[in-house]
């Protein structure tokens, strides 16, 4: 089954496509369109084995750009496609399905109306989620969507975990709560990590880390969230690239006061602001931090160091909350490839059981490895994430299904 996957940001939009099988998949081609709704709007697209293609042109909205999209897939140059009929679903990442979804859902009227009232609680993102519904829609009618929620993976937190000490009366007016994001990366990892290191994922107490520009901790029984660092939105938990992370509600009102700084400010600071970026002083990127704290730049250090601090008392926490802990699991752009981070965060958790192997961890970057000694109580993995296919498998799986439903009840 040919597979188009689209993840549609405000102003950009990046797909895949994928042939899936039940017990295999193949990528044939993934891009990205950016600059949507300017005159110099970029499309990338890259196959196989071949040059990546990419033209500046006016793409006015996210219809034109998935027109774009369709256009270059069955393209005789760069094409994979003979004709768009073989796209038999499509699967779209969806930020925010608040308390409506707890898993994954074929597209219908009443999805696409839940999912714009979630529209206030990701006003950056489900708007555009939508727009790709709407426009794919039009451009395929008869092909099924299946929508893919960041959040529904922690819709198992209980109550006492996603509440906030608000007066009750914020959670039932506005759905004031946690959330939780990254969802479906850290399902994705926890599955594969117990595949890989042969623990049973019904039984085990997995903490997952999801390190990259945003970053996330999960801590996961029996393959269920029961609590994640996010909140109500992505900023609350672990410092992150730009977003600060946990902060005293008393900063923001101290510098809404002393900076004259509205909410449209403060949202600015704590997420673009804030972070590795705001303490270094100049990048957001792990990678540009390590190297300064090589050359003794020391903003760079306390950045990384702040970083791996706040992981390492997620990871406390989080093995309190589960009552120990089987499998540690990095993953994410920071998580696959930072061995400093890695270092940092694993040194000083011998009393937690975990045997960290240094030597193994020096230089291990981008595969699926196994980080701690052969006899460490807890285990530490490190494993490549890949949301597109947990996207490309949910939409299989519930097109299969409703396909299976259809032929039943026309034999019937
Ligand atoms: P996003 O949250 O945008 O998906 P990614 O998961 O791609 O982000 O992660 C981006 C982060 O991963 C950046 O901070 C980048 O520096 C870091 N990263 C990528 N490759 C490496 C590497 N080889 N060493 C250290 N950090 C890396």
């Amino acid at each position: 089954m040919k597979i188009l996957v689209l993840n549609c940001g405000s102003s950009s939009l990046k797909y895949q496509v994928l042939e899936m099988s039940p017990n295999d998949n193949t990528l044939l081609a993934k891009g990205l369109v950016e600059r949507i709704g300017s005159p110099n709007a970029c499309h990338t697209h890259k196959i196989d084995g071949k040059d990546k293609y990419q033209v500046e042109k006016p793409i006015s909205n996210h219809t034109e750009g998935i027109k774009s999209v369709l256009d270059i897939l069955t393209d005789k140059e760069y094409g994979v496609l003979k004709d768009l009929s073989e796209i038999e679903a499509v699967g779209h990442r969806v930020a925010h399905g608040g308390e409506y979804f707890f898993k994954s859902v074929a597209v219908d009227e009443e999805v696409v109306e839940k999912i714009e009232k979630c529209c206030e609680l990701a006003p950056l993102h489900n708007p555009a989620n939508l727009t790709g519904i709407k426009a794919m829609a039009k451009l395929m009618p008869d092909v099924p969507q299946v929508a893919v929620f960041d959040t529904s993976f922690h819709q198992s937190m209980p109550d006492y975990a996603y509440m906030y000490a608000l007066d009750y009366s914020y959670y039932e007016k506005y759905k004031i709560r946690r959330f939780g994001f990254h969802g479906t990366s850290h399902k994705f990892v926890a599955e594969k990590a117990c595949k890989l290191a042969g623990l049973d994922l019904g039984k085990a107490k997995l903490i997952t880390c999801h390190l990259g520009n945003g970053s996330s901790i999960t801590a996961i029984e029996g393959g269920r969230s029961v609590d994640t660092s996010m909140g109500f939105t992505p900023v609350e938990g672990v410092t992150m690239g730009t977003r600060s992370g946990n902060l005293d509600v008393g900063v923001v009102t101290f510098l809404m006061e002393k900076e004259g700084l509205d909410a449209a400010g403060i949202n600015n600071l704590v997420n673009k602001q804030s972070g590795l970026q705001g303490i270094s002083g100049f990048s957001s990127d792990c990678r540009d931090l390590v190297d300064a704290e090589k050359s003794g730049y020391k903003r760079a250090e306390l950045a990384l160091a702040k970083l791996a601090y706040d992981i390492k008392k997620y990871i406390g926490a989080y093995a309190a909350v589960l009552n120990g802990v089987d499998m540690i699991v990095f993953t994410g752009g920071i998580g696959e490839n930072s061995d400093r981070v890695r270092e940092l965060v694993c040194t000083g958790l011998e009393y937690l059981g975990v045997d960290f192997d240094f030597a193994k961890n020096n230089g291990t970057r981008g595969v699926d490895v196994e980080l701690s000694k052969p006899k460490s109580k807890v285990k530490v993995w490190a494993v490549t994430t890949n949301e597109e296919l947990v996207i490309a498998t949910d939409t299989m799986n519930i097109v299969t299904e409703m396909q299976e439903r259809a032929a039943q009840s026309e034999n019937n």
